[in-house]
């Protein structure tokens, strides 16, 4: 019956997790997926968060249905954070916003929606980008291509590359965009190209869908929003995906949003319709634990206090790695240069690696790192940075 069903040789960075579990090497280090660990290595648990859970465990909670767009409070609480209390988009009710089973599932949404309405457009990604982005649209049966962004040889963005690209495209061409921290690279862009970018968007009516992820893990929650903040104030219509798996270290609870940005009251109804529709058919309504928490963290002024305090840390602790590792390469290789350590941005870095060096870093030293040399900064802490440093030292020479 079922001879014909394609194999599946499942998920590169899944895999690789599966293959770092089962390694019985003690020293072994997990630097391959987008998860934040602490000091000592562990997933955390954030005060804000236990301090919320606590609260609501305190009386028995009935588990009715949430509605298809999700909790309410839970969608207020995405558009304060994601675009500001103020934001005179959200005052004049143009943002249609509804809770998704994490970011991946306001990903799934947003194409299928696009898919539906703008049947004939076309996809286009960064080169590189989360291998996710391709396979969500791709899904959703759109044909998807990739945009000229990272430079190897500078370690950072093809910019010129990029905007002149981005001109020769047609009018609602999708671009999925990463306001910050972009992963895989690390290489982000900063707000002069940002308002370039999003000069020509509006000039050739391009359809921009921002994927936020790593909100906070950048400069801080604000600037790190910087690209929605100006696309809003020139006046765009588009798409933000959001999650909080990782900068409430909430990733099993899926907690994560889809907003569109449209051109009027009466447009915002009909997506949000559309959106609730699109919910419906797939799941019917999004899990409501995570949400209840989250809507607590971000709209009780003290606890939100203490998550951006948390966040500053996690974020803090990225920034220290980074210095270390570069710090400690540079004088081992002083013939190379290692500065993009501390340039990069977020969780990730692209080391540089060749794919046969990040085979001898987990075959001779149990370091897991992606094969395409990214590395999760975050997987970094005081007691495995300098063995890390030394074996990158050693697969280098
Ligand atoms: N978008 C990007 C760029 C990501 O890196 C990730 C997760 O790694 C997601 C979306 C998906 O987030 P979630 O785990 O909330 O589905």
């Amino acid at each position: 019956m079922f001879q014909h069903v394609a194999y599946y040789a499942g998920d590169p960075i899944l895999g690789l997790v599966d293959k770092f579990n089962a390694d019985p090497r003690p020293h072994k280090v997990n630097l391959s997926i987008g998860i934040y660990f602490d000091e000592k290595g562990k997933l955390p648990v954030l005060s804000c968060v236990r301090t919320a859970e606590i609260e609501r465990a305190r009386e028995a909670q009935p588990r009715s249905y949430l509605p298809m767009e999700g909790l309410a409070s839970y969608r207020q609480a995405i558009q304060h954070f994601v675009f500001g209390k103020n934001n005179p988009a959200l005052l004049n009710n143009r943002i249609a916003t509804i809770q998704t089973i994490g970011g991946s599932g306001a990903l799934k949404i947003g194409a299928d929606f696009l898919h539906q309405w703008f049947p004939h457009a076309k996809v286009y990604v960064s080169d590189p980008t989360w291998d996710n982005h391709k396979s969500i649209f791709e899904g959703a049966g759109f044909s998807v291509s990739t945009y000229p962004y990272y430079d190897a040889q500078t370690i950072s963005v093809k910019f010129e590359e990029m905007v002149s690209f981005f001109k020769t495209l047609p009018a609602d061409s999708i671009l999925i965009l990463h306001p910050c921290c972009h992963n895989p690279t690390g290489v982000d862009l900063n707000p002069q190209q940002w308002d370039e970018v999003l000069q020509i968007i509006q000039t050739n009516k391009l359809i921009p869908f921002m994927d936020i992820a790593y909100q906070g893990f950048g400069d801080s929650f604000e600037k790190d929003a910087y690209a929605i903040h100006k696309a809003i104030e020139m006046g765009l219509s588009f798409f933000v995906s959001n999650s909080f798996s990782k900068n409430l270290s909430l990733y099993g609870e899926r907690v994560g949003g889809l907003s569109v940005v449209c051109p009027s009251t009466e447009e915002a109804q009909l997506v949000f319709g559309q959106l609730k529709a699109g919910v419906r058919r797939i799941y019917s309504s999004p899990p409501s634990h995570g949400a209840y928490i989250t809507a607590q963290v971000i709209n009780t002024p003290a606890l939100f206090q203490e998550w951006e305090q948390e966040v500053a840390q996690m974020r803090e602790r990225i920034k220290t790695m980074r210095q270390q590792l570069y710090q400690t390469l540079k004088t081992k290789l002083p013939h190379r240069s290692f500065e993009y350590f501390i340039q990069q941005r977020g969780m990730f870095s692209y080391t540089g690696l060749t794919p046969e060096q990040v085979q001898r870093l987990q075959d001779e030293f149990a370091i897991y790192l992606v094969g395409s040399g990214r590395m999760c900064i975050a997987g970094l802490n005081t007691s495995n940075i300098e063995y890390v440093a030394n074996a990158i030292a050693e697969v280098l020479a």
